[in-house]
């Protein structure tokens, strides 16, 4: 079946007590079982798991193609489970232009448990190829990535760590199932934010990992959320599912959105660059085509005149708004160099956009009036 049907049915029979179509939100944090502990309708305890939350895990595997899912209660949550499964002093790679958080979890965090961090350009293969040769546990990759839109090579990335007996780990927030399905292309492990475009309404913090097997990793996350208790609400679950539905169809009007914003802004005089895989001048721009469906709805761009002129940009927009975050139905816009912390590593003139469900005539009016 194909994603828009996937995404209408996966987890989404009717309740068996009920009949009802659309699903309950079962709240309880307790089930009622045996006096020896017996479980009766397969739950004991919130914090383990619960009904609405395995029906959002159903529908997640089903659309990435995965063995199974876990969601978490943040997208940082499921990175921070996905990285405890790594031993003491192994060594790992990550993207050179990331999600911040993953950069600051690796500095803070795992180098307090020995792991070494080097951060590679993975669109770059002899790159990857070189800093994998001392060895390594794991590769991380974004694709495309926060905020500048590089795009991997799923596939070869996957034979580079797979040589090496590392797992491919791939956050997919960007590009959602619907556009990429890293699985099938040899990942190990799939990750979102799904506060993004699987909420896609900005009122839902969720994350998830999808796993290629049933083995070690999915036992030792599991376990991981488990006893930490960084586990989804149910009604973060239900809100999740809800935006399942609508996946495909919002996705299709983000990408054609994005693409009529990256146009306008790719022949404007004051714009320096604009990174969306879609363009033909996107460095990366061929992979992206093999292995994407669409290009996605998230651009940036470098504004000529540095720091105070990408400012002057962000301080005239009137229907984006200056947020950070993305994949909701509102077009925002944010100067990410202003909220990477005190070594921020986004260049001081980058805007990162993400283009919501709006007409795209009124998004480039916009732009267009910010510019002038
Ligand atoms: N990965 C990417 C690509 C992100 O953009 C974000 C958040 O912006 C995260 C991971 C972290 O997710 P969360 O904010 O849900 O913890």
């Amino acid at each position: 079946m194909r994603p828009e049907t996937l995404a209408v049915h996966a987890g989404a029979e009717p309740d068996a007590a009920t009949g009802a179509v659309a699903p309950p939100i079962h709240l309880s944090t307790t089930f009622a079982h045996g006096p020896a502990a017996e479980r009766i309708a397969g739950y004991e305890y919130q914090r383990e798991g619960s009904p609405t939350q395995d029906r959002f895990e159903a529908a997640l595997a089903v659309l990435e193609g995965g063995a199974a899912a876990l969601a978490f209660s943040s997208g940082m949550a499921a990175i921070t489970a996905m990285l405890e499964t790594l031993p003491n002093d192994s060594r790992i790679l990550i993207p050179d232009d990331c999600y911040t958080g993953l950069r600051m979890l690796a500095q803070d965090f795992l180098a307090r448990r020995g792991i070494t961090t080097a951060a590679v350009d993975m669109s770059d293969l002899a790159a990857v190829r070189a800093a994998s040769a001392t060895g390594i546990a794991l590769i991380w990759i974004e694709t495309p990535s926060n905020p500048r839109l590089k795009v991997a090579d799923i596939a070869a990335l996957a034979q580079i760590a797979h040589a090496h007996g590392a797992l491919l780990v791939c956050d997919n927030t960007f590009a959602t199932p619907v556009l990429q399905l890293p699985l099938s292309l040899g990942a190990d492990v799939v990750m979102h934010s799904t506060t993004k475009y699987f909420g896609g309404h900005s009122d839902v913090l969720g994350g998830a990992l999808i796993f290629a097997r049933r083995d070690e990793p999915l036992d030792r996350t599991s376990h991981f959320r488990y006893i930490t208790g960084a586990i989804l609400s149910p009604f973060s679950a239900w809100l999740l599912l809800r935006g399942c539905r609508s996946l495909p169809a919002r996705m299709a009007w983000h990408c054609r959105n994005a693409r009529a914003v990256a146009q306008f802004l790719a022949t404007h005089p004051r714009v320096e660059r604009v990174n969306w895989p879609g363009l033909p001048a996107h460095a990366n721009h061929a992979v992206a085509a093999k292995q994407m469906r669409d290009f996605g709805g998230m651009l940036s761009i470098e504004i000529r005149g540095g720091r105070e002129a990408a400012l002057g940009v962000a301080s005239k927009v009137k229907l984006f708004t200056n947020a950070t975050s993305l994949g909701g139905c509102e077009s925002l816009l944010e100067h990410r160099a202003s909220v990477e912390g005190e070594h921020p590593t986004s260049p001081q003139n980058l805007l990162r956009i993400s283009v919501g469900l709006e007409h795209p005539d009124d998004l480039v009016a916009d732009l267009a009036q910010a510019l002038a």
